[in-house]
């Protein structure tokens, strides 16, 4: 029988406010289940806002030295302590002296601080590709303004030709192809003649005409086709995507090309189209999409009310429904990410936990993990199978194995992540790096990291709101 320490201590966070007593008995509980002998409990009372004031918590650590317990048990891990690479400081440090962290909630496999290393080097990977994505950017503009074309097929009315610049290195540029380019002239000519977008895709569908894979026009195609200034000579380079290519980002580019119209039958088509298409409002771009939720657990989705808000579904329909500000809720969930990465980081510590951890954690072969990985999803879907054709007392004994099928899952899981990184060392000016990185795209790309960092955001009557991060559990 293994000897536990229990550590509970007060938390002010309230999506865990869960009473020192509560955690206690969650914890006896979980003792009991796991056939650990409690030999003391530690409680830190006060709320408290360093490590210093945290009696209990220094008192467990000495005591683990000591080799008083095998394991420590905690509710939920971000009680362990509160920066969150000093829990993974601490898990190390005790395991140094054979001393295992376990937790209530947590998920855990057999390797709890493999679990936080993890959570780390999620993170770091996060950063990295963040960093790429910053680089590929500030690369691609230059290229871009010159009318350098970047790769993917060529729009219709184009085609690709390879040219050479000063240096002699190779470009691809588009060019028009005269065959498209009179096709498309037809379509404008049309458009400006009075014909609707359908009446135009009929009009050359009964010429006998196809589109670039051989099937008829469609009225879509030539609705984006009229609208897009890219057969006038002149596109936007870094305006976003197809569906946000509305909100002008500030950092587009203005590309000149060739043209396959002319400016005048550009002018008189837009004149045609503001007449034809209602103009829509500049859409709000709604950044927190998907990661807000309404106290009552609902979803809220961005609307517009006389502001841009987010809200729940059923906010005219009952009391108790929440619909807050687009704007400040983002900026309160911007402003908390901010300070979150602001924190002050020990790199060097962190660092060197990181390393000294990636070395003791060596994942494995991946091949060999994607096979066990196979495995236990069979075995777990088997199980899950047999559980409808078997007599509800023997359920249990079922249900308990597919428990722990699931944890050695997830530890696989976690394992092949790692084995995909490849990374066995960090110096502290990458670690370094990678973190402003970060805090830059912040900045840059709200809405990218926001949906990396956030796991959740609730919002409550009155205005209160809880921002769940991805580091919450370190
Ligand atoms: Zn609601």
């Amino acid at each position: 029988m293994k000897r536990a320490a229990a550590y509970a201590r007060y938390s002010t966070d309230k999506q865990y406010d869960t009473s020192i007593e509560k955690q206690l008995e969650d914890i006896r509980e979980y003792c009991k289940k796991k056939d650990y002998e409690i030999v003391k409990e530690y409680v830190d009372k006060a709320e408290s806002t360093s490590k210093e004031d945290r009696p209990a918590f220094r008192q467990m650590l000495q005591d683990g030295r000591q080799n008083l317990f095998d394991v420590v048990v905690v509710h939920k891990l971000n009680r362990f302590a509160r920066d969150r690479y000093l829990s993974v400081v601490t898990a190390h440090e005790l395991k140094k002296y054979n001393v295992e962290v376990d937790s209530v909630l947590e998920p855990i496999g057999s390797d709890p601080v493999g679990q936080l290393l993890w959570g780390i080097l999620d993170a770091v990977n996060e950063f990295e590709r963040l960093n790429l994505i910053q680089e590929v950017k500030l690369k691609s503009r230059p290229l871009a303004a010159k009318g350098y074309w970047l790769g993917g097929k060529p729009p219709y009315g184009f085609q690709i030709v390879k040219v050479r610049d000063e240096s002699n290195k190779e470009h691809s540029k588009l060019e028009v192809n005269k065959e498209e380019a009179e096709v498309i002239k037809k379509m404008f000519e049309l458009f400006i003649q009075g014909y609707s977008f359908s009446k135009i895709a009929d009009t050359l569908n009964q010429m006998g005409l196809r589109n670039r894979v051989g099937n008829p026009w469609k009225f879509s195609a030539i609705s984006e086709i009229i609208k897009n200034s890219r057969y006038a000579g002149q596109h936007f380079w870094g305006r976003g995507t197809k569906t946000n290519h509305r909100i002008f980002k500030q950092d587009a580019v203005v590309v000149n090309g060739p043209a396959v119209i002319d400016k005048e039958t550009w002018q008189k088509a837009q004149e045609r189209l503001q007449k034809y298409v209602r103009r829509r409002p500049l859409r709000y771009p709604y950044m927190l999409r998907g990661l807000v939720f309404c106290q009552c657990g609902a979803p809220m989705y961005g609307a517009f009310s006389t502001i841009p808000v987010y809200r729940c579904k059923l906010h005219s329909k009952s009391p108790g429904h929440v619909s807050i500000s687009a704007k400040r809720l983002e900026t309160f969930v911007k402003t908390k990410l901010q300070r979150m990465l602001n924190e002050n980081i020990d790199f060097e510590l962190l660092t060197r936990s990181l390393n000294e951890m990636l070395k003791e954690n060596d994942p494995g072969d991946l091949e060999e993990l994607l096979k066990q990985q196979q495995e236990y999803m069979q075995m777990i879907e088997n199980l899950t199978e047999a559980l409808a054709k078997i007599p509800a007392s023997a359920q249990q004994v079922v249900i308990n194995k597919i428990e722990e099928y699931s944890k050695m899952l997830e530890t696989i899981n976690e394992k092949i992540k790692h084995a995909q990184t490849k990374r066995t060392e960090f110096t502290v000016e990458e670690i370094r790096e990678l973190y402003e990185a970060l805090k830059n795209s912040l900045e840059s790309d709200f809405e990218l990291v926001a949906h990396k960092l956030t796991k959740k955001v609730t919002v409550y009557k009155g205005g209160y709101i809880e921002v769940e991060t991805q580091f919450d559990g370190l």
